[in-house]
């Protein structure tokens, strides 16, 4: 379990009542989890020392990084534990985050060992607001968590990852490159997942990306990658893959997605290499004739930065069902852009009821535009997204 438990839970909709025992789990779990907060680096170290005493091959499912210093792991521990009185968002998630953590070998034992360095750390750094009841709701929790990454596990008959061979690498703009993979055998996945991605430049440091194309015939998949800001595997990426570099590719997570029976029309909010998720999905809806109507507010600081407009441009002249909106957030005279954030252009034009809506981007742009867009009326409960970075 590596930096995939690092990304927040999206949620989406209004928690259900739970019943009553999970409801004092989770109050145990939350108040114990606030107050670890201050100690998180400590909890992190007791974490890893435990871990990797009681699993030492555990060490190649958690390379220690700045990540592991941060106690970022042991983070997106807790708040994946945080979410079990919300099964109907954490069920699927948890099923995708089993079948991908396949591609570490990760196995009985390191769950194990997982669950009880975690309940050691806090109990070494909580003294005595870790009492009995406390040991046994986060045990509790912990076990409902695993078991179902577990027997997704289990039952998942694909192999635990892809070779693809890197075909195409070529640059959309200063700090975007465009990069198409052959995998060796089809990767199962819907138009609108991520996949993780470990390339050979930075072993062991999987990432996410998200194809921008549907799936093809030829089984070949196209990333957009943006290179962050002394980024250790972006970087990399956008400046030194080769073509016939081979990558692993973990197992599809996600669900961004169109009903197109819904009879509902979609509003898309991208930011950045966001748009790849989106493009993967609008790339699915052109296949058809009759599609909702989809209009998409793509945004960047500058115009350079929207790196697919012209292409974005081209595929909404042959497809009227089609809207594609420019955002930029630097002032210019050009006419047909907005300016601002995505978070302003898109609630300018109200709450839109009768959209589903489907945003991608940064973590800070989905946090902004999401918490906007509720402000504004929208039901978070037509808004999805999937978690894009962590914090
Ligand atoms: C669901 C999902 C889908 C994704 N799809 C894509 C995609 O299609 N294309 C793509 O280019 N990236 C995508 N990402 C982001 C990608 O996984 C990496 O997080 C990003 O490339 C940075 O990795 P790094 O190793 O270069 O940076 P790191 O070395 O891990 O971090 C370096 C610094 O960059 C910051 N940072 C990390 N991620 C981001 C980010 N997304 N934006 C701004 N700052 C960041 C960190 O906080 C840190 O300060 C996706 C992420 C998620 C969660």
């Amino acid at each position: 379990m590596t930096e995939d438990l690092i990304s927040p839970i999206p949620r989406v909709a209004p928690p259900r009542e739970p019943p009553p025992a999970v409801s004092t789990m989770v109050t145990h779990i939350k108040q114990t989890w606030l107050l670890a907060q201050p100690y998180l680096p400590e909890i992190s170290q007791s974490f890893y020392n435990m871990l990797f005493t009681l699993a030492p091959t555990a060490r190649d499912v958690f390379p220690i990084g700045m990540q592991a210093a941060e106690g970022k792991h042991v983070r997106a521990l807790g708040q994946l534990i945080l979410l079990v009185d919300r099964p109907e968002d954490l069920a699927p998630y948890l099923r995708q985050l089993g079948r991908d953590h396949r591609k570490f070998g990760t196995v009985d034992q390191h769950y194990e060992a997982v669950g009880t360095a975690l309940l050691a750390a806090l109990k070494r750094h909580l003294g005595p607001a870790w009492t009995p009841e406390v040991e046994r709701a986060w045990a509790e929790a912990y076990t409902i968590v695993a078991r179902s990454m577990q027997e997704a596990a289990e039952a998942d008959h694909h192999p635990p990852f892809w070779k693809a061979t890197v075909a195409e690498h070529r640059r959309l703009n200063w700090d975007v490159a465009l990069i198409r993979v052959e995998p060796e055998s089809p990767i199962p996945y819907r138009a609108g997942q991520y996949v993780s991605v470990e390339v050979p430049q930075r072993p062991r440091l999987w990432r996410y990306l998200s194809p921008a194309n549907a799936p093809r015939p030829d089984g070949s998949l196209e990333f957009h990658v943006r290179a962050v800001d002394g980024g250790w595997v972006s970087r990399s990426l956008v400046g030194h893959t080769q073509s016939g570099d081979v990558w692993r590719i973990g197992a599809p997570l996600g669900r961004l997605s169109v009903d197109r029976e819904s009879g509902r029309d979609v509003l898309m909010v991208a930011g950045g290499t966001g748009l790849a998720p989106l493009r993967a999905i609008l790339d699915d809806l052109a296949q058809w004739g009759q599609n909702p109507t989809v209009t998409l507010f793509y945004g960047g600081r500058t115009l350079e930065d929207l790196y697919d407009l012209e292409q974005l441009w081209t595929l909404a002249a042959t497809n009227p069902w089609l809207r594609v909106c420019p955002v930029v957030e630097e002032v210019t005279g050009e006419p047909g852009v907005e300016h601002g954030t995505l978070a302003d252009a898109v609630t300018r034009w109200g709450a839109w009821h009768d959209h589903d809506v489907l945003v991608a981007g940064s973590p800070d742009m989905i946090r902004a535009t999401v918490s906007r867009m509720f402000a504004a009326g929208t039901p978070l409960h037509a808004i999805r997204y999937d978690p894009f970075g962590f914090d």
